[in-house]
């Protein structure tokens, strides 16, 4: 699925590399300050989580030039003359976030090397920001795994850590010299010696995921009763068998999961020792949240390295984060396309009409993370009325009983297609205006579909927020 993208001539670089592969127009500078912004650097001493060190931040904050992003596209747009599809909903991705979580990821796991997992948000800009930091990938597919190669990144830097792999894709990664692949069960270790006797391989393990948001502990991973036997046929089959993987599932909650997949994972590696095998690589999987429980997460997954896994033992680890990396990187725009009036519903008292809203963006598009990832989005208000809204107190829903009652729907004629069931604003929404909603970007464009005929590709605006990030990125 290709991407269009847009950026700016105020947010990249005009020999941008890649300029002509992604669709890249540019606009003019408009009439909304941006240059003034630039101008008056050190009026802005906000500038994200690790600008605050008493030196007059280097430019505008994050929030700055997100708001300008919107503020440049939507206030452009009008519903009453503009052609099908210019008011289609967009995102505006910051790169300096991604940045930052590397950085925040290097501070409270030193020795962990990340191998992004890439099924969860496949976008080009963000998949080079991470190259460009020196991750590596985590891939299940031989489209993802070919996108990462295509990109430069030796093969060395990718594992294909889908232990139920296909037959044609593990003769293209033999090919392409992509080595390092899961398996979980003995069909699987006789495929690979059939195709593939050379890989290295890592016994994924079963992990307590029951507090994740996503299980995936029903589908993948060997019981502790069956590594013995699997072990003991991969040495039987000549297999090169380096380590152990576990997930503890996606939008994990619990940081004794990791502790508990640690241990086990440490008696593993002393059973495959039993079987000839020494390996030499623990992958800790994903399931880490960009919120603040990452912090106490990482600290429980630390200590339990430190203590099974030391730096002395000479043992890489290496992870599979998805989300972590995604999530808070991408905001979403949608356009409020059509409103109905429910009046003065009996029993509810005097003036309470309520609105449904209908907006171009739904389950079956961006919002798939609702379905597949139980996620509940949070609507804020982007321009209403003829203002601009976004980051300011009055985009933000209101507690309690105040303010007006919304619904929120999606564009499909599937009575699913729900996004809020309530919520209520002080400002009052018609069509027209436009919503938005943060993090987005973790698990939500890669599986929307196009169902009824609404599009799945929509507009990238990027920007970045980290001089360091751009420099990386060799953006001006
Ligand atoms: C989905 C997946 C990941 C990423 O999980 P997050 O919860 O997004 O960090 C990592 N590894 C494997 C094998 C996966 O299937």
């Amino acid at each position: 699925m290709v991407m269009p993208t847009v950026l700016t001539d105020r947010f990249a670089p005009l020999d941008y590399p890649d300029f002509a592969n992604n669709h890249v127009f540019l606009k003019k500078a408009t009439k909304h300050g941006f240059y003034d912004h630039h101008d008056h650097h050190d009026r802005h001493d906000h500038h994200g989580q690790y600008g605050q060190h008493g030196v007059p931040a280097p430019g505008p904050s994050a929030k700055e030039l997100i708001g300008d992003a919107f503020r440049d596209r939507v206030e452009n747009i009008d519903h009453e003359y503009c052609d099908p599809g210019e008011e289609d909903t967009f995102f505006v991705a910051d790169l300096g976030e991604v940045y930052r979580q590397h950085l925040r990821w290097k501070l409270n796991l030193p020795r962990v090397k990340p191998f992004y997992a890439v099924k969860c948000n496949g976008d080009p800009k963000l998949l080079e920001m991470l190259a460009a930091l020196g991750t590596g990938f985590d891939c299940a597919s031989k489209t993802e795994i070919e996108t990462i190669l295509r990109m430069g990144v030796d093969p060395s830097r990718i594992i294909y850590a889908q232990p139920c792999k296909t037959n044609s894709y593990v003769r293209y990664v033999a090919n392409q010299g992509v080595r390092q692949m899961t398996f979980d069960n003995p069909d699987e270790l006789r495929k690979i010696a059939r195709l593939f006797p050379d890989a290295e391989l890592y016994l994924r393990i079963l992990t307590d995921d029951s507090s994740s948001l996503c299980r995936l502990s029903l589908k993948f991973g060997a019981s502790l009763d069956s590594t013995d036997g699997l072990l003991a046929l991969a040495r039987e089959l000549g297999l090169n068998v380096v380590g152990v993987s576990f997930h503890v599932g996606s939008g994990a909650s619990d940081p004794q999961a990791f502790l508990k997949a640690v241990q086990d994972a440490h008696w593993v590696f002393q059973q495959a020792a039993t079987h000839g095998y020494s390996l030499k690589t623990l992958d800790v999987g994903g399931g880490f949240c960009s919120d603040r429980t990452f912090e106490e997460m990482a600290g429980v997954l630390r200590n339990a390295l430190d203590e099974y896994f030391p730096a002395h033992s000479g043992i890489n680890l290496i992870a599979e984060p998805g989300r972590y990396y995604a999530s808070a990187a991408f905001t979403l725009a949608c356009n409020i396309i059509a409103r109905r009036t429910i009046e003065n519903v009996p029993g509810r008292g005097a003036n309470n009409t309520s609105y449904m809203l209908y907006v171009n963006d739904g389950l079956y598009g961006n919002f798939s993370s609702i379905m597949f990832d139980h996620q509940h989005p949070v609507a804020k208000i982007l321009r209403a009325g003829g203002r601009t809204l976004y980051d300011m107190p009055a985009a933000n829903a209101t507690a309690g009983n105040n303010g007006t009652e919304y619904s929120i729907w999606g564009p499909t004629c599937d009575g699913i297609d729900r996004i809020t069931e309530s919520i209520r604003f002080h400002t009052e929404l018609d069509v027209g205006d436009w919503l938005y909603f943060e993090d987005m970007g973790a698990y939500t464009k890669c599986s929307a579909t196009t169902f009824n005929g609404f599009s799945n590709e929509h507009e990238v605006v990027y920007v970045c927020s980290e001089p360091g990030a751009r420099a990386l990125l060799g953006w001006h």
